[in-house]
Formats: C-alpha cells, structure tokens, sequence
C-alpha cells in the first residue's frame, strides 16, 4: 500500500445484528463498490497460526481483538484484494464493515482512509438482532453467534467502545439508515444514501 494514497470509503457502521454483513455483501456485488468486512477477514484465517489464535481468543468471547493486530491484519487483507485487482481504488469505493470499531482504531486507519460516508444502521429492537444472529450462527457456524452470553457482551462492547467511533466523524457525513425490515428495504435506503455520494466523488466512472 503506498503511505500517502487514501482510500475513498463509506462506513457501514452500526451494532452486531444490524445487517451490516448481508449489505455490504450486496453492494460489494455491484460494480463500483468494493466491501471488506474484518469479521470474515478474521474468520478466514488459519485458526493455527499465532494470528489465527489470538483473533480467536477475543473473538470467540465477544471481545474486540486488540487494535494494532487487528489493523494490520486488515491492512494486510486489503493490500492483497488491491495486488489482486479485486479492489480498484480509484474506481471502487471501499464498503468498510467492522473497521474503525473504536475510537483508538479510527486514529490508527486515518491515514489510509478518506471517509466520505458513514451509514449508521439503526434497528430499534434488540431481540430482532438477537434472532438474526441466532438464524447466522445456524447457517455459517460461528462460535461467536451460538452462546447468548457472547452476544450480550458485543452488545455491550458496543455501546461502551464503538458507539463513540461516531462521534470522530462531522455530523454532515453521518446517515442514518432504518435497518428494520426486509434485506431489500433496507438496502434501498442505504443506496438513496450512498448513490449521491459515489457520483459526487467517483463522477468519472457514472
Ligand atoms: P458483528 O458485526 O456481528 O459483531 P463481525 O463479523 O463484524 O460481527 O465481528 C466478529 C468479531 O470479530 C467481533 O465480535 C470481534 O471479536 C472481532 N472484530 C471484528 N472487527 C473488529 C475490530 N475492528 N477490532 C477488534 N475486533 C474486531
């Protein structure tokens, strides 16, 4: 990664279960966006490796895996999609999910990035993400989704670590976004938000 460049972004931002995964999924589908989500970074790496054990460490406990190793982890992921031309960044805006997950961390990815955007996914009930992550622990097997007390605690991190995230950014680039309802409404949403911003920045490729 060359140090001056800054990768144009939109922060999917918002507590476990809101659907920042299933959206950013989408709209990395579309052309023109690009979507990495620390979580499947981390669940894709070698749980024997010395990386792989301390991810799992925190991770499998609802626990934020300590800053540095989790931006260089995710350092290291992007650079390969960017060596890969998977990720284009002067053409694809950067669909960030999970990272910046605390005020430390929006200070150590500052240099990288140029947020444009940052959705902030509000659901109003908890007991409805709570059942979407049940419904996910099924389907994709994750450790961190199975045990109550697990979510519980994110839900906790949550509220005493990465809320703050959104006071680090001016309000006139926070949306926010109503994740009630289908995949397909809350997407909706998210690309009335999001649409606007990619042709004001990425005007020569509309
Ligand atoms: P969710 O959004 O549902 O919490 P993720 O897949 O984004 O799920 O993250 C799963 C777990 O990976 C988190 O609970 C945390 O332990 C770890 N993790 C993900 N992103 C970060 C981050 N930026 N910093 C520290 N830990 C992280």
């Amino acid at each position: 990664m060359e140090s001056q460049k800054k990768f144009r972004s939109v922060l999917l931002f918002g507590p476990p279960g809101v659907g920042k995964g299933t959206q950013g999924a989408i709209l990395g589908s579309v052309p023109g966006f690009f979507h990495l989500s620390v979580g499947d970074v981390f669940r894709s790496i070698d749980i024997g490796s010395d990386d792989g054990q301390e991810v799992y460490r925190y991770s499998s406990q609802g626990q934020l895996v300590p800053d540095e190793l989790t931006v260089k982890i995710w350092k290291k992921a992007l650079h390969a999609y960017e060596a890969l031309t998977r990720y284009k960044p002067r053409e694809d805006i950067l669909i960030l999910d999970g990272i910046p997950r605390n005020v430390a961390q929006t200070e150590l990815v500052k240099d990288h990035l140029e947020i444009l955007q940052v959705i902030n996914l509000q659901c109003s009930d908890e007991e409805e993400m709570i059942h979407r992550m049940r419904r996910r622990a099924i389907r994709e097997n994750r450790a961190d989704d199975a045990n109550e007390d697990v979510i519980r605690n994110r839900f906790k991190v949550f509220r005493e670590k990465s809320s703050a995230v959104l006071e680090c950014y001016p309000s006139e680039i926070i949306s926010t976004v109503n994740a009630n309802g289908s995949p397909a409404e809350v997407l909706k949403r998210i690309l009335d938000a999001v649409v606007p911003v990619q042709n004001k920045h990425f005007r020569e490729n509309v």
